[in-house]
């Protein structure tokens, strides 16, 4: 892409440094494999290893990942989500869903057992918090937990689990008589299976799951004893929205390339396809809302970084940079004609993917009415 708004002025030499890492790891390692695992509906475990050597995993949690700023972890979400949204995913789910939780509200012990094997990726955890009826609203989940003398007993059903099927640990969020709190279950224990939901033309490169609890025993060194409430869950989702924002403009990035690259040697009626003004709206449009959105995460991210701006805003970056990320996708596709549909020209991948990040860690419409919320001052959810 030309950089005509110069955006790297607005890096730091460490911040480039980082993205071209990651950006030659996508490049060279995983664009190769991607589309044979998406088509295969399996998430490419063998890039694991290369994303912990970077220190990606966990990588703003000082002591575990490289004490990073939301800015490193954003161009990180970036250049992972250019190869396959499920790559950048497993990265969000493992640094903001699973390690940041336990990093914040677990115990030495708790973070010791967890916090280093998955930094390294020995270790793999998912986040439990939706339920078959409990999505936008997680206040009505069913999940119970019970004490049982030293011991707490879980009954539920957790759905849309990203990585369920193959976590090692399963961070599930549960009502108990205190309120809402969080409990590792490991793979194995009595009573807790998973299940992969069937049929995912989105995110097929990622394994989503349904996990089952019947009566599954855990002791009481397994709750996260400083979760309290639905904030606590809350503010790991917030955590990795912010991820989203920025990955949706590597998955925007990725189309655009490509869909430049077509119309300047597709050539109809004697003429590169490029050479239409029709063409080059479209490119224009694209490219237009790539530089918007990135400066909107940037903006967004140095904020909280330094500990200011709304909390809204993050609903701002993810409601925005993902709905146009969609658009552009949509744009790419019917640049390319009837290629657009195939998975060997990456774009049809990246469009479906994004479908999924409309609707999770909160939905479109949700972040719109938290917007909604802090401008108006009147809650419109309920
Ligand atoms: C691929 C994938 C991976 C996921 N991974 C995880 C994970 O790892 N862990 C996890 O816990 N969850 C995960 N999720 C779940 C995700 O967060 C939920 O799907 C999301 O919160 C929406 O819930 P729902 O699907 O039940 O939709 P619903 O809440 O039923 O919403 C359906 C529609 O109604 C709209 N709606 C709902 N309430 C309102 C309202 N008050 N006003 C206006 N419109 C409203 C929504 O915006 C949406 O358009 C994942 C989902 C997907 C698709």
């Amino acid at each position: 892409m030309k950089e005509l708004l110069e955006l790297d002025e607005l890096l730091s030499d460490e911040e480039k440094k980082l993205r071209g890492r990651v950006r030659e790891f996508v490049r060279g390692e995983f664009l190769p494999l991607i589309s044979r695992a998406y088509e295969q509906g399996r998430f490419p475990a063998e890039a694991i290893a290369p994303l912990a050597r970077m220190g990606l995993l966990g990588m703003k949690l000082p002591g575990y990942g490289r004490g990073a700023s939301g800015v490193e972890y954003g161009l990180a979400c970036q250049e992972l989500e250019r190869g396959d949204s499920g790559l950048r995913s497993f990265m969000s789910v493992t640094s903001s869903l699973v390690m940041y939780p336990i990093y914040s509200f677990g115990t030495p012990e708790q973070q010791q057992r967890w916090l280093p094997r998955l930094a390294r990726g020995e270790k793999i955890g998912c986040f439990g918090l939706t339920e078959p009826e409990a999505g936008s609203d997680p206040s009505s989940m069913k999940t119970r937990a019970t004490r049982d003398g030293k011991h707490w007993r879980l009954s539920g059903t957790k759905r849309w689990i990203s990585f369920g099927g193959i976590a090692d640990m399963a961070l599930i969020w549960a009502r108990t008589d205190e309120g809402i709190g969080c409990f590792v279950v490991e793979k194995g224990q009595p009573g807790f299976s998973t299940r992969a939901i069937p049929g995912m033309m989105s995110l097929r490169a990622s394994v989503t799951s349904s996990l089952i609890l019947e009566d599954v025993i855990v002791p009481e060194s397994h709750r996260l004893a400083g979760a309290r409430g639905l904030k606590s869950a809350l503010a790991c989702l917030n955590e990795a929205r912010l991820g989203i924002a920025w990955g949706a403009m590597g998955a925007a990035l990725a189309c655009y390339e490509r869909a430049l690259d077509y119309a300047g040697r597709r050539v109809q009626f004697g003429r590169p396809i490029a050479s239409f003004q029709l063409t080059q709206r479209k490119l224009v449009k694209m490219f237009t809302e790539i530089c918007k959105g990135q400066l909107l995460a940037l903006q967004v991210t140095r904020l909280r970084d330094r500990g200011q701006g709304a909390a809204e805003l993050v609903n701002l970056a993810k409601m925005n940079n993902v709905a146009e990320a969609l658009k552009i996708a949509r744009c790419a596709r019917s640049i390319l004609g009837g290629n657009g549909v195939s998975l060997e020209f990456d774009v049809i991948r990246h469009m479906c993917n994004l479908e999924s990040l409309y609707t999770y860690e909160g939905t479109h419409e949700v972040h719109c009415l938290a917007l909604g919320r802090a401008l108006t001052g009147i809650s419109a959810f309920s």
